[in-house]
Parts: structure tokens; C-alpha cells; sequence
């Protein structure tokens, strides 16, 4: 089918409508009738070419929630007029280790990506700035009642990045957790690190957004740009969600973790990074990373959130104003997450 989308015609132009072809529903797949894309940096980097040569035109997006309009025979996951959500991926190879293991998103034959990708039958994926998409049962999630659909998108990518890092060091109550960065990602991590009941830092560049910080969950909430704050913080996290891209100066970092913490990033600078291992082996700290998370943990993710009353932070734009928040995400003036409402393009 023929469905209408905003692609980006070639790296670094300005988004425009166009149309583009869905493949025909197969026995495996679910079709969605897409409300709500969120924009995530991603995105802007992608079209931008930032990442290196993209199959454009580039339709990006994914974050994605909408209502199932139509099912596969072999489909028992999902019913039409279920409300649904796609994050960043849409197929893995099912068989390898870590497929099996529930770490899709790490699979050993690669994930394919919601956009700009190549799926499993060859054909280039497009993303959620689109009317519709056919993407395999597997990959569907289903989003629980009680979390407003613009809401729940960025979930699927900002919600499972800092999740997934939470709980897989033990966020919880008696741990000290620091989120590095208040922006789509970060403002995901307060409120899901406060949820899982540890005690919130935010460490910023400024104040500027204390008071926001503070409101969505953070008990306390730090300037990076002041020294004092690591000679005073010294040796105090278990765990340090870094959500920045940009380069930081990885020892000061782990200087913050308690013996036994973890500093991990899930912003990724373009740019190799060095550090002492002093800084590791003086305190049996950790440097890590963590991308997304597996279907059934993001599941899990949409559930907690559901229960707890989570969801992002957002502006809800109409399609034409997406090249305009592109460039307010570059200048960081959103709080937290644009999210298109897609039914402006049809
Ligand atoms: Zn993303
Ligand atoms: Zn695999």
C-alpha cells in the first residue's frame, strides 16, 4: 500500500512530504495505523548524515505508537483496534545466542533498524513519520491503558534506553543513582530511576532546569560546570547514567562512584573516548554501555510505566513543524520530547 510520510530527500535537506510503499501485510505482521512518532536525536543525526551514507529518502522515527488495523493469519500477539508501539528495531535473526536470550537489539546477525535500514526480505525500512507501517508481530509491543498515546511514544526509544541500564545495575531503593544530562533521554532516567525507588542526583550542565528536575523526581540536582560538585559528590553513586553524546572527561566520572559502582554511557560520542584505569581498579568501578533494550524488556518497561503513572514529557507538533523542532532539538529548547501527531498527514 501507498501511504503518505515526511522523508528526508538526502543528508543534511530539510524533511518533506511524500509517499511511500508499505509491503503487503504477511502472515507474521501487524499493520498499524500510526498516531504518534516521537522525534529523537537519532533521527536529526541520521538525515543529517552524521552516521555516515543513508539509503535516503529517509523516512525517520522510532517512536512509534498507533492501532492496529490489520492482522497476519499466523498473528495471535495482537487483535485489530489494539493500541501498539514500535521502538528502534523491527527484526532480528530469532536463532542467535543473545536473540534467544531475549537481547535482540544485540543480536549477533545484526537488528534491523526501524528506518534507514535493510530488513530480513531485503526491502529498506521506513520509519514512523508515516501514516502506517507493517512491522513483524514480534516486534509490536502492546501499550497498557493509562498512558496517553504522545506520551507513551518516547517511551519505545528514551524510556527503554535509560530502563534497561537501570535495572540491569540495580537501580532500586538503597542505591544512589546519578543521571548525567536532563534532555529526552535524562528526563526518562529521573523518572524511571525515582519509580524504581532510588535516590535521584541530576547532574547538569547548569541549574537552568533544577526546578524541572527536581519535579520529575530528583532529589537533589548539580552543575557539571561548577568543580566543587565532584570534589562534594566524590565517590557517592552506584550507578552514573550518562545520557550526554558529547565527549566528558570519563575520570571525573568514575570519580563519583562509590567501590563496586558503574558509569555507563548511553549517549554516544562520535569521538574515541581515554581514561585512566587508575580510575577503575582504585575503587573495582565499572565503564560501560547499554543500547535500547530486548522486546520483552521493553514490554516490561511499558508495563512499569503504566503502573507508575510514567510518561514523557512532550510537545505534540503537527508534521509540517518538524523541520522547525529539528532545529529547536539541536539548540536543546525542547522540554522534553517532540512527538508528531501523524494524522495531520493524511
Ligand atoms: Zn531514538
Ligand atoms: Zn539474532
Amino acid at each position: 500500500m501507498r501511504v503518505n510520510a515526511y522523508a528526508a530527500p538526502a543528508a543534511g535537506r530539510p524533511l518533506a512530504p511524500t509517499t511511500i510503499e508499505r509491503r503487503d501485510v504477511g502472515p507474521d505482521d501487524v499493520l498499524i495505523e500510526i498516531t504518534h512518532a516521537g522525534i529523537c536525536h537519532s533521527d536529526i543525526h541520521t538525515v543529517n548524515g552524521d552516521w555516515g551514507p543513508q539509503p535516503f529518502p529517509v523516512v525517520p522515527g522510532h517512536e512509534i505508537v498507533g492501532t492496529v488495523a490489520e492482522v497476519g493469519d499466523e498473528v495471535t500477539t495482537h487483535r485489530v483496534g489494539d493500541r501498539v508501539g514500535v521502538g528502534c528495531m523491527v527484526n532480528s535473526c530469532g536463532r542467535c545466542a543473545n536473540c534467544r536470550n531475549g537481547d535482540e537489539q544485540y543480536c549477533l546477525n545484526g537488528m534491523v533498524g526501524t528506518y534507514a535500514a535493510t530488513d530480513r526480505d531485503g526491502t529498506t525500512t521506513q520509519g514512523g513519520y508515516s501514516t502506517h507501517v507493517v512491522v513483524d508481530a514480534g516486534f509490536v509491543l502492546r501499550v497498557p491503558d493509562g498512558i496517553d498515546s504522545a506520551a507513551a511514544a518516547p517511551l519505545l526509544c528514551a524510556g527503554i534506553t535509560t530502563y534497561s541500564p537501570l535495572r540491569h545495575w540495580g537501580a532500586g531503593p538503597g542505591t544512589k543513582v546519578a543521571v548525567v544530562g536532563l534532555g529526552g533521554l535524562g528526563h526518562m532516567g529521573v523518572k524511571l530511576a525515582h519509580a524504581m525507588g532510588a535516590e535521584v542526583t541530576v547532574l547538569s550542565q547548569s541549574l537552568k532546569k533544577q526546578e524541572d528536575g527536581l519535579r520529575l523526581g530528583a532529589d537533589s540536582y548539580f552543575a557539571t560546570s561548577d568543580p566543587d560538585t565532584f570534589t562534594e559528590l566524590a565517590g557517592r553513586f552506584d550507578l552514573v547514567v550518562n545520557t550526554v553524546s558529547a565527549p566528558i572527561d570519563v575520570d571525573a566520572y568514575l570519580s563519583l562512584l562509590a567501590v563496586g559502582g558503574a558509569l555507563v554511557n548511553v549517549g554516544a560520542p562520535a569521538e574515541p573516548l581515554s581514561l585512566n584505569v587508575f580510575s577503575l581498579i582504585g575503587g573495582r568501578r565499572s565503564y560501560a554501555g547499554s543500547m535500547i533494550g530486548g522486546i520483552a524488556e521493553t514490554q516490561e518497561m511499558l508495563d512499569f510505566c503504566a503502573e507508575h503513572g510514567i510518561g514523557a514529557e512532550v510537545e505534540v507538533i503537527a508534521a509540517d513543524a518538524v523541520n522547525e523542532a529539528y532545529e529547536r532539538v539541536l539548540a536543546s529548547d525542547v522540554r522534553y520530547r517532540f512527538v508528531i501527531e501523524t494524522a495531520t498527514l493524511r
